[in-house]
């Protein structure tokens, strides 16, 4: 089961991944990401990575468990 997780040592909410990932990410009321915690589907896997690599601080992964 694929999630995004993100590294809250590294995430300084630019809010850029929540406009990449809108199934996946909102904002809070000071711009940082909240995860839905949805599974990212097989299909979705290319989008999805694309998406974390856009993070300006490497801050989202891929997790599978
Ligand atoms: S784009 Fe990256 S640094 Fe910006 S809010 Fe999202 S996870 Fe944090």
């Amino acid at each position: 089961m694929n999630k995004v997780e993100i590294d809250w040592t590294r995430c300084d909410g630019h809010g850029l991944c929540a406009g990449l990932m809108p199934d996946d990410i909102v904002l809070d009321e000071w711009g940082f990401p909240v995860l839905r915690g949805r599974e990212i589907t097989t299909g979705e896997l290319p989008d999805a990575r694309r998406a974390i690599l856009a993070c300006p601080a490497l801050a989202l992964r891929l997790t599978s468990r």
